[in-house]
């Protein structure tokens, strides 16, 4: 089986590394080498991590070598099966999957590791959409049992029932739903979020305020806030975009806030600051 990953980032890194360990054959491909240098990086630390705690078996440096970094999208012609896991943008995905639909083996499947963008319409641009398919991992990949399995409108069984066993393969727990905007994961999770902000602009209490009561009075492992902040405050506000027009609700639009701190560059984690500082 060869895995291809487009994007070295936060969860293409942690996809890459999870295919590694499960002991596929991994192609990463970033447009920028500091971010494949830095992807390698931060896969070497986790898998030590985890050979540390006894959670894996195979030595960081042997599941390490099983990933090949690239610039060019042409060392994807053989894969098997590509998930493209690149910045939550639209125009930038299109015209990533219509190169790839011509690069990959006719046989090979294509998948998107988007948060929020329509299956479909990527699946339309790669010119394979029977084969084309939502692999929508959470955050981080090495650590979340979940994907979230998006069926866009012409995908295959066949495909789907090839992804949901790589999924089972890398150890996750795949959970299909159709492609509506958000799909179910996020449709539910980012208007709390979005609220949480809301209640920040309007002073209805602190960042630390929101949170505690998110945290000990709904028993969520972390709040609103901070997962904002792990999550990207960028890919957040995308993906507020995707349902406010996706779905035609006002009650889906984007806090002002949120806007703002992103035209400030704070992306939270990613950028050291957000609602918090890091
Ligand atoms: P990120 O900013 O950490 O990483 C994106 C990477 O893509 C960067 O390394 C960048 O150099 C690279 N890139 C940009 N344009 C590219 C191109 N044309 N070709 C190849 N590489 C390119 O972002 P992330 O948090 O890893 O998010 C990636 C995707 O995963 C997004 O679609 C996002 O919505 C989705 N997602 C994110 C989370 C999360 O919690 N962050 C969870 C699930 C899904």
């Amino acid at each position: 089986m060869k895995f291809g990953v487009i994007g070295a980032g936060q969860m293409g890194g942690g996809i890459a590394q999870v295919a590694a360990q499960s002991g596929f054959d991994v192609v990463v491909q970033d447009v920028h080498e500091s971010s494949l240098e830095k992807g390698k990086n931060t896969i070497l630390k986790s898998l030590t991590k985890l050979f540390e705690k006894g959670k894996i078996s195979d030595a960081p440096e042997t599941v390490l070598a099983r990933i090949q970094f690239t610039t060019l999208l042409e060392d994807f012609a053989d894969c098997d099966l590509v998930v493209e896991a690149i910045i939550e943008n639209e125009s930038l995905k299109l015209d990533l999957f219509q190169k790839l639909g011509q690069i990959v083996k006719p046989e090979g499947l294509l998948a998107s590791n988007t948060s929020s963008i329509p299956i479909t319409r990527l699946a339309t641009a790669s010119g394979r959409p029977e084969q084309f398919i939502g692999m929508h991992f959470m955050n981080p990949v090495p650590l979340m049992a979940l994907v979230e399995v998006i069926r866009g409108y012409s995908t295959s069984n066949a495909t789907t029932e090839f992804v949901v066993d790589v999924a089972k393969q890398m150890g996750k727990t795949p959970i299909e739903c159709n492609d509506f905007p958000g799909f179910v994961s996020n449709r539910i999770l980012m208007p709390m979020i979005n609220e949480a902000i809301q209640c920040v602009m309007e002073g209805v209490a602190t960042p630390e305020a929101i949170d505690g009561i998110m945290k000990l009075g709904m028993n969520h492992p972390m709040g609103p806030l901070t997962l904002a902040d792990f999550i990207g405050l960028d890919t957040c506000l995308a993906i507020m975009e995707v349902l406010h027009q996706g779905l035609g609700d006002d009650k889906y639009r984007p806090s002002p806030l949120l806007r703002k701190m992103v035209q400030a560059g704070l992306y939270g984690r990613k950028s050291g600051r957000g609602f918090y500082t890091y």
